[in-house]
């Protein structure tokens, strides 16, 4: 098996990115949807998380106010680190048994782990690959502004509290610059999925 880390800023395209090449047919592990597995009522997440933030932010209806909880950590970054170092680990733990389960039931697949956070929460060595998108900032605030609604100083305080797009680069093997139109994108991943075969088939076993 062969497995890609997808990453990138906020609204950098990366589940548009992670739709086209599971389109090819690649297995998409979104970290997003384990993360929020992490939360769930009666899991060790649940109970750690609150041990740590207190029972104020439990819903009425049992679940973690996640609203409450960025509240809590949002700019403050001791919080969001002491949430981090109990959240990252048990998403990675996910992650990581995903990945053996996918490996064990399909033959030779390539894996996609998209994961805004793969770079902060040193997950490369999850993965053989990391992939990383980018697109302006001015354009991730367009994109962030037509997807959510998001204001312009919410899009920035956002993206100020990530990594930059040139750490970002540092750190990958392959860069999607997602800039221009969808068919742009459309026709770089096509160019990007037949080199990765290329890449493989040149591999010694
Ligand atoms: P991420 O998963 O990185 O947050 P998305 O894939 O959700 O980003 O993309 C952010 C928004 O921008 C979405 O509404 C998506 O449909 C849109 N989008 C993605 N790529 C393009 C593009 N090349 N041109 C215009 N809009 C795009």
């Amino acid at each position: 098996m062969f497995v890609i880390g997808l990453t990138g800023g906020i609204a950098a395209g990366k589940s548009t990115v992670a739709g086209y090449l599971r389109e090819r047919g690649a297995t998409v592990i979104d970290a997003d949807l384990l993360g929020h597995r992490v939360y769930e009522p009666a899991t060790p997440g649940f109970d750690s998380v609150v041990r740590a933030f207190g029972e104020d932010i439990v819903a009425k209806d049992g679940t973690i106010d996640r609203r409450a909880l960025g509240g809590k950590v949002f700019g403050k970054p001791e919080e969001m680190q002491r949430l981090t170092d109990i959240v990252w680990p048990l998403i990675r733990g996910l992650a990581a048994r995903q990945i053996e389960q996918i490996g064990a039931g399909s033959e030779d697949p390539v894996i996609v782990l998209e994961a805004a956070v793969l770079l902060e929460a040193r997950w490369e060595d999850l993965v053989d690959e990391i992939w990383v998108v980018v697109v302006d900032r001015d354009v991730a605030i367009e994109r962030l502004g037509s997807r959510d609604g998001m204001s312009r100083d919410d899009a920035l305080a956002r993206i100020r509290s990530q990594l930059s797009n040139r750490e970002r680069l540092e750190r990958c093997d392959r860069a999607i610059d997602n800039s221009g139109t969808p068919e742009d994108l459309r026709s770089r991943l096509e160019l990007e999925w037949e080199r990765l075969h290329q890449r493989r088939l040149a591999e010694p076993n």
